[in-house]
């Protein structure tokens, strides 16, 4: 798909739309007064209002990705990226999004919240794919496909090739959500950027890089859906505080945090599996483990008795009897394994 192709899926009144513009948009000579932003005059770091295009944090994060900046959108949290996508694709009440099932929550929250039906396919026994049912799922008012890979709370990396396969031949936009990908054996999809204008990938700082109380979320796509995204978000998403913690912050390497939290995962899925109260660990390219257990409840109850907290998701379709279980540090995964070893 062309990239006016995509841009004609695009709702007429957010096509029209005259954004927002600030008065240090509209001029951008040297200035040394500001009077324009009725702001407090008295500094105190944080009295002017911040970059709305943050162009600072953008630059670090085409560095840190490899991705040009006007191809970066940064959202309060990737979650505010998801609530872009539909408020820019689908008129309420008539446009449509097919997703997968079991999956991220925030796809068809969104959706509801902006009136968008949302179309789910199940995921196969294993959790795999399948393109064709995706393709069976649209019809001419279908805009979006969400595909979370790796996929939460599944674990599982969706086949490049089936995703490549949809890109081919979906009239619409495929969101690829790799708010895991760190953890991932397979390499993310942001290579593809330049083959398809109708890619979006969606990236996050709340997991690999540890920055989840920041809100940071990015968006990568053509620079055309950059532009839409620039137009529909609050001027000021993104505040001063959390961009600059965010750059300094972004300066660690994470490369070992994320090398030992891999380990950790190997270990604790060995030793899950070896117990008797554990009936599957599905495999995961995520910074968690899907388990099914004997008696999920009962699990979740005598694990919130020690305190710890895993995420029951034995009501999802899917995951019947299943915890997803995050993996925490090697003293916190030695506490868990210690708990359900003595309920078993
Ligand atoms: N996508 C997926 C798959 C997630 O699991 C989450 C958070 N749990 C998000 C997006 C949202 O992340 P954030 O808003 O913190 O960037």
């Amino acid at each position: 798909m062309d990239i006016n192709s995509v841009i004609s899926l695009v709702r007429s009144n957010i096509r029209r739309l005259t954004p927002y513009s600030t008065a240090r948009d509209e001029y951008k000579g040297k200035l040394g007064v500001f009077l324009d932003a009725n702001e407090n005059p008295f500094s105190n770091g944080y009295n002017r209002y911040p970059d709305p295009r943050q162009l600072s944090l953008k630059s670090l994060l085409a560095e840190i990705k490899g991705i040009a900046s006007d191809k970066i959108f940064i959202g309060n949290g990737s979650d505010e990226a998801i609530d872009l996508c539909i408020r820019i694709f689908c008129e309420p009440r008539i446009d449509n999004i097919v997703t997968i099932r079991p999956t991220y929550g925030m796809y068809s929250v969104s959706a509801a919240i902006n009136d968008v039906e949302v179309r789910e396919v199940p995921l196969g026994r294993d959790f795999s794919l399948s393109a064709d049912a995706m393709m069976a799922a649209c019809d001419n008012n279908t805009k979006l496909m969400f595909i979370c890979s790796p996929n939460n709370p599944t674990g599982n990396s969706m086949p490049v090739e089936q995703l490549r396969w949809l890109l081919e031949y979906f009239n619409g936009v495929v969101v690829v959500d790799e708010a895991y990908v760190d953890f991932s054996s397979q390499p993310s999809m942001l290579t593809l950027l330049d083959e398809y204008s109708n890619l979006i990938v969606l990236h996050t700082m709340s997991k690999a890089y540890g920055l989840a109380a920041l809100r940071l979320g990015l968006a990568f796509a053509h620079p055309s859906i950059i532009e839409l995204f620039s137009n529909v978000k609050y001027p000021y998403n993104i505040n001063l505080a959390g961009m600059e913690r965010a750059a300094e912050l972004l300066e660690r390497n994470v490369a070992d945090e994320i090398a030992l939290i891999k380990e950790e995962r190997s270990r604790v899925k060995q030793q899950l599996s070896q117990m008797e109260c554990v009936e599957k660990v599905y495999p995961s390219d995520a910074n968690f483990l899907l388990v099914k257990v004997a008696d999920a409840k009962a699990m979740y109850d005598a694990l919130i008795q020690e305190q710890i907290i895993v995420r029951d998701r034995s009501h999802v379709p899917g995951c019947e009897g299943c915890l997803r279980i995050t993996i925490g540090t090697p003293q916190e995964n030695d506490r868990l394994l210690e708990i359900m070893k003595q309920k078993q």
